[in-house]
């Protein structure tokens, strides 16, 4: 068998360690070909030296001579920034990219990927927020396969028609329902929200992720942003989308079809089932995961999303009807307040106050290309930062 040779983008994150376990249980069938990682150079040179990249990829100068000297002998090429990520992303030799670095810093990359006309698993889903109309497009005109790695697209995809090809109604389709745990603070009093610290934030229930991602589940900004990534995956009106929260977070998402047929995927909370999926698809392979056991689990269990409690995923939808930069202005506010939150300069209930600023004060406008979505991401971050300073100082 010839193997599939692969890029991970963000190899040294959650998504990352996950896509190498699964790689590493079938050495017959992939070949790491490059692995990037931004920080934690010690992860990145264990990573080499087990999976032998012709690339690794870090963030400067200084870190690529680092990690060059340490990976003596291993026959590893050290490269660093933006741009050598997009090399790596589009080596003519590369079949599929692993897209897992978290945020905006992921799209030009993934995009290289896609121009590329590879197979791309797709988990930094703020890269289709930004960008949705843009990327798609790309996806289309390069030839690129896309597949989804967030647990609830892999979940939809697998449960849409093999030959689904965009139209929903013409599938059959009534509905996507996308399940959300709610996070840790789903039935924390809302008044307790105001002092929770990015510890308790990031301590999520049912999934192990990483620091930023942990913050979106708590604010459910998380669900926002997949409702737009289900938007431009499966070409889905946002009437067509419903958050469904589901604690056990076993039901990974549905699909509602006009005959009263409901199908969906249920399994461990464990990304290694969708990373498997994807990576093998359309075949099935060990992913490390334990069967589900449905007499341990018992009870599966089924709430409306409460949109008092979770202002984010009001400003999500309000992002997607909005429509043109609207949603690449919530992505980058986001991040901006999120980091802020991490580093202590925000309280958690002000995470939404700096979004919908942000929201209000970037004019509207249609994202004719890259460029302009560049902007709107520079724009929306200036305004966030505004307004995190402005809650700074009137507290100083
Ligand atoms: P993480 O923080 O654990 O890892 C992020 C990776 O991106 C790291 O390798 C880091 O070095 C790299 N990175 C960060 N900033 C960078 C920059 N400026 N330039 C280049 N590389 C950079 O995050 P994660 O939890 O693995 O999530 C990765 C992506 O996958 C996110 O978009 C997230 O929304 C998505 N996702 C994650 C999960 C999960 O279970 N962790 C589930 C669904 C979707
Ligand atoms: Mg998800």
């Amino acid at each position: 068998m010839t193997r599939q040779r692969l890029t991970v983008l963000g190899a040294t994150g959650s998504i990352g360690a996950s896509t190498l376990d699964v790689v590493a249980r079938h050495p017959d069938r992939f070949e790491v070909l490059a692995l990037t990682g931004h920080r934690r150079l010690d992860v990145l040179e264990t990573q080499c030296r087990q999976h032998r990249p012709r690339f690794a990829v870090v963030g400067d100068a200084a870190d690529a001579k680092y990690l060059a000297a340490a990976l003596s002998g291993v026959g590893t090429e050290v490269l660093a920034g933006p741009a050598a990520l997009e090399q790596v992303a589009s080596l003519p030799e590369v079949d599929t990219v692993m897209a897992a670095i978290v945020g905006a810093a992921g799209l030009p990359p993934t995009l290289a990927a896609v121009r590329g006309g590879k197979k791309i698993l797709l988990a930094n889903k703020e890269a289709l927020v930004m960008a949705g109309g843009i990327f798609m497009a790309e996806v289309a005109r390069c030839g690129a396969t896309l597949l989804p790695i967030d647990s609830e697209h892999n979940a939809v995809f697998q449960s849409l028609p093999h030959d689904f090809a965009g139209k929903l109604e013409s599938s059959g389709v009534r509905q996507i329902l996308l399940t959300a745990s709610g996070g840790p603070f789903r039935t924390t009093p809302v008044e307790r929200l105001a002092d929770v610290t990015p510890d308790q934030a990031c301590a999520h229930p049912n999934w192990a992720m990483g620091r930023k991602i942990s913050v979106d589940s708590a604010t459910m900004m998380n669900k926002g942003l997949e409702v737009i990534e289900a938007h431009w995956l499966f070409n889905a009106a946002p009437e067509q989308i419903e958050v469904v929260i589901h604690p056990q977070s076993v039901i990974h998402s549905l699909v509602q079809y006009v005959d009263g047929s409901v199908v969906a995927e249920l399994g461990n909370p464990d990304m290694r089932t969708p990373i498997a999926h994807a990576l093998a698809y359309p075949e099935r392979i060990e992913s490390g995961v334990a069967s589900l056991d449905l007499f341990k689990v018992m009870h599966l269990d089924f709430e409306k999303a409460d949109l008092a409690r979770f202002p984010c995923l009001a400003l999500a939808y309000r992002a997607l009807a909005a429509g043109g930069n609207a949603p690449t202005v919530l992505n980058a506010a986001n991040e901006v307040a999120v980091a802020a939150f991490l580093e202590g300069a925000l309280p958690f209930l002000r995470i939404a106050d700096v979004i919908s600023n942000a929201l209000d004060a970037v004019p509207p406008q249609t994202l004719a290309d890259l460029d302009a979505v560049m902007q709107a991401d520079a724009d929306a971050r200036s305004a966030a930062r505004q307004a995190v300073g402005r809650y700074a100082r009137s507290r100083g």
